[in-house]
This record gives structure tokens, C-alpha cells and sequence, in this order.
């Protein structure tokens, strides 16, 4: 839900710091933090870049503007780079609707190549899992492409093809509802997992060597990705039903799984999913009533964010928020390290699509992470594979699945399904 009612779950986080919550991040933390190639594997910013008069290399504030990242503050916080996605909400799946689908994944696929192609010096594309320390060491910010909601595919599933020619190295399959290739956590299932169309997805995605990403599928299609991928999976931006039982969260037997097969999770900043943050059903109207008036940021010049954000406020004053904080999000993250050992997780925030807390409200904050996990007593070798490393390995896996399935095949791009 990249809609303004996520935004503003985010945003209430983001218009004030709690006094008193610590924020203190030693030299030493901020010295490894700069050394370590840091990567967030959910990154929506995507979704700001058609915001007219809107420029990833312009520094904006998460409080007057609602972005979280941009190249100032990559630089500030340490943030190397990372997945950065092409979501698509989820249609009525009418003819219309996956039409329209299909045309928004190619246009957002193309508006993040195109900031790649427009800022050379700054931002380049990665294809493989060895390009993100080459890119990151020469200085520039590391692009790798992933799809959430593999809707855009279906009116032709054999765009995958084309989709990973043009860099997609990580293929999310539902989001909010249910699709033709498999059922959402967040509503009733309908294929009981994986749909047959949903299987061959899977297949293809091995063949090509895209990675697998379960975030916001049912468990049944958790199940189904771990037993059918011939590669390990992720959980691009997920968190712990021991910490807060939500659809949108794993529990522990499936961590553990997904740890034995040699997968991922990114651990989740979005509020909502991190502890219970619903308030009043009239909160609930007037955030809905703003939805409707405002519709998708990426719609938003400045001035509409401006009143956008205005109004936002005086709900937020007649009924106030629930927000959740950094302790919150840190509960999470060293919870599912304790279970899944600290070789299978990492971060995915959810950067401008609803992630942010009291006390990390974008991604200058990063380094608090570092400190935390030092504080817990994480070593640096792991830490850096929090950071990074764990899914570079996962991507470098699936490379390696694809080259062993069929090393030539995935040059072509078919004329017709398949
Ligand atoms: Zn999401």
C-alpha cells in the first residue's frame, strides 16, 4: 500500500523524535558503519521519482517532504544502496486492470534506469552479486532492481525475460491481494500457496537467476517458494510473529527454514507491522478520507505535499497516533538474528513505502543500527553480513543455480509466451 494512508503512517513517525530515546552512535560504530558496504533490500523510492519537480540528488527532509531517501542523505547515513523496487498495486485482475498493470511495471522499470542513466557519476546499475562492492568502492551508490507484486506479469509471464535483461535481480509475487500466481498474507487464500502460473514463475525465476522474495505472500507460498526454488529465498522486508503476530510477519519454525535452506530475511521498519499502532476508528476515517483525496505521492508537487501535510497534522492533533519506535524495531531485528542465526538476516526498512520509526525516521539514522548490533554483541564479520553480505551470498547463489540450469537461454527473449 504505497497509497497516502501508508505514507502517513510513516510521516506521523517521522514529524517528531521522542525526547530521551538514546540516539548516541559511537566513532566507532560510524567508522564501521562507513567501511561496510550497506545495502536495504526494500527500497520504494522509486515511487517518488515522477514526483514533478522531485530530484534524487536534491537533500530533503522526511518531515516537510515525506522522502527518506535521496543521494545527500544515502551519503549521510552510509547507505551504499540497495533493491530498489518496482511496486505495482494490486488491480480488480479484470483485462483492464493487468493491462494497466503491465504498463505501470514497465514505466517504473524504466524511470529507475532512467535516474541510473541521468546520474552516471552518482548511481550505477548492478547485475550481479560481485557489482555491488565494485560500484560502492568506486564511489557510487548501487542500483540493484526488484519487482514487489509480480502483477505487471500477468498478462504475459514470459516478460520475465525481458524484465531481467533490463536488471531485475529479485521477484516479490503478491502484495495486498491475491494474484494469479499466488495468495497475499493479508487476504483469504484462493490457490492454497502458489498458483500453477505461480510455480512456472518460480521455475523461470531459477532459470534466469532472479531471487526469490516472499515478503507479503501467505506462508503457503512461503512453503511453496523454500520447497520449489532450486536457490535460496528472501524476505525482502518482514518481521517476527513472536514480537507481533501479523499476517505480514514469519514465525520462528518458518525462520528457522528459511535459515536451513540458506535464505534471508530484511528485517521490516513499518510501524504497523512492528507492534499493534491501531488507534480510533475515527482516525481510521480521517486517514482514510485523506487516501482518497490525495491519491499516490507520486502524483504530489510540492505544494499539494505541503497542504497534504498540513491536514495530516490536524488529524493527527484531534486524534493522536500510536507510533512505534527504534526499540520496537530492535526487538524485531534481534529476535529473528537469535533464531535464524546472524548469517540469514538483514535490512529492508521499507524506505518510502511506509518504513520509518520515532528515532530512525529515515535513512540518516542508519548508523544506530550498527551501534545496536554492536551493543548486542555482534562482530564486525557479521555485521557486515547483515549489512550486505547475507544477500549478496543469496543473489550469488541463485547466479550460480541459473548458470547450472540453463546458461545460454536466458540471452533470448521469446517472441510469445512460453
Ligand atoms: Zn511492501
Amino acid at each position: 500500500m504505497k497509497t497516502a494512508v501508508r505514507v502517513l503512517a510513516c510521516c506521523v513517525a517521522l514529524a517528531c523524535a521522542v525526547p530521551g530515546l538514546a540516539t548516541e552512535v559511537s566513532e566507532q560504530a560510524k567508522a564501521l558503519h562507513e567501511r561496510l558496504l550497506v545495502l536495504d533490500t526494500h527500497l520504494d523510492t522509486p515511487a517518488n521519482l515522477p514526483r514533478p519537480g522531485w530530484n534524487v540528488l536534491d537533500d530533503h527532509t522526511a518531515e516537510r517532504d515525506f522522502s527518506q531517501v535521496d543521494l545527500p542523505r544515502m551519503r549521510e547515513g552510509g547507505l551504499d544502496g540497495g533493491f530498489w523496487a518496482i511496486y505495482t498495486g494490486q488491480g480488480d485482475r479484470s483485462p483492464e486492470a493487468n493491462l494497466a498493470a503491465r504498463d505501470h511495471g514497465l514505466v517504473r522499470l524504466a524511470a529507475i534506469r532512467e535516474m541510473v542513466a541521468a546520474n552516471p557519476q552518482q548511481f550505477e546499475l548492478a547485475l550481479t552479486a560481485d557489482d555491488a562492492q565494485r560500484i560502492a568502492a568506486a564511489g557510487k551508490r548501487v542500483v540493484y532492481i526488484s519487482m514487489e507484486n509480480a502483477t505487471p506479469l500477468a498478462t504475459d509471464p514470459s516478460l520475465l525475460t525481458a524484465y531481467y535483461r533490463l536488471g531485475l535481480r529479485m521477484l516479490g509475487i503478491t502484495h495486498l491481494r491475491n494474484n494469479e500466481f499466488g495468495d497475499s498474507a493479508n487476504t483469504p487464500p484462493e490457490w492454497n500457496g502458489l498458483s500453477p502460473a505461480g510455480k512456472a514463475l518460480v521455475a523461470e525465476a531459477n532459470r534466469l537467476g532472479i531471487v526469490l522474495d516472499a515478503s507479503h505472500a501467505s506462508d503457503l507460498v512461503f512453503d511453496d517458494l523454500l520447497e520449489l526454488s532450486r536457490a535460496p529465498i528472501v524476505l525482502s522486508h518482514s518481521g517476527a510473529d513472536a514480537i507481533y503476530e501479523h499476517p505480514r510477519n514469519i514465525d520462528d519454525e518458518r525462520l528457522r527454514k528459511l535459515a536451513a535452506k540458506g535464505g534471508v530475511i530484511q528485517v521490516n521498519a513499518y510501524g504497523g507491522y512492528l507492534k499493534d499502532t491501531s488507534t480510533t476508528p475515527e482516525r481510521s476515517k480521517a486517514l482514510e478520507a485523506l487516501e482518497e483525496k490525495y491519491g499516490d505521492q507520486e502524483h504530489m508537487d510540492a505544494a499539494t505535499v505541503a497542504r497534504f501535510l498540513a491536514e495530516r497534522d490536524a488529524i493527527d492533533a484531534r486524534y493522536p497516533p500510536v507510533r512505534a519506535d527504534f526499540d520496537d524495531f530492535l526487538k524485531h531485528l534481534l529476535h529473528i538474528i537469535e533464531v535464524a542465526g546472524p548469517e540469514h538476516v538483514g535490512i529492508g526498512a521499507d524506505w518510502d513505502g511506509g518504513g520509518g520509526v520515532d528515532g530512525m525516521e529515515d535513512i540518516t539514522d542508519l548508523p544506530r543500527i550498527t551501534q545496536a548490533l554492536l551493543d548486542a554483541g555482534y562482530s564486525e564479520q557479521q555485521i557486515a553480513g547483515i549489512w550486505g553480505g547475507n544477500v549478496l551470498r543469496v543473489l550469488r547463489e541463485t547466479e550460480r543455480v541459473a548458470a547450472s540450469l540453463d546458461g545460454g537461454a536466458k540471452k533470448d527473449v521469446p517472441a510469445h509466451a512460453h
